[in-house]
């Protein structure tokens, strides 16, 4: 069998690699999502005790910002877990490198700077983003 490196969706090679980058990414966004969460759960404690001390806390605001900081760190690392499981779930059906969109081929150059890639770049360009 012949490995058509530029053909369209990348090659076998390049899924290979993407599945193996996908695999990359998910554990590190899991040990991130792990962390966040003992974070979150320390604040939350803080806040906990210190609701009991003082409700106009200095350090009240200070939380508050942390909380939804942490919040807004651990809605996005979700989000890129869910990314990353459909973008394996793609490679799995041999749905990976196509449009879902347009139906056309997404650059391999787009695919290796954003594995998770779900429309080539013409749909992401309409899409305003
Ligand atoms: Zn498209």
């Amino acid at each position: 069998m012949e490995d058509r490196t530029e053909s369209a969706g990348g090659s076998r090679a390049q899924w290979t690699a993407a599945a193996e980058r996908i695999a990359e990414d998910r554990a590190s966004t899991e040990r991130l999502i792990g962390s966040l969460t003992r974070l979150w759960d320390g604040v939350v404690e803080a806040a906990s005790l210190t609701a009991n001390d003082d409700e106009h806390d200095p350090e009240g605001a200070t939380v508050a910002f942390e909380r939804a900081h942490l919040r807004d760190m651990l809605k996005q690392a979700h989000a890129d877990l869910d990314d990353l499981d459909r973008a394996a779930q793609r490679i799995a059906t041999g749905a990976y490198g196509s449009c879902e969109r347009c139906g056309g081929p997404i650059s391999a150059g787009r695919l290796t700077a954003r594995p998770t890639a779900r429309t080539c770049i013409d749909c992401a360009n309409k899409a305003g983003r």
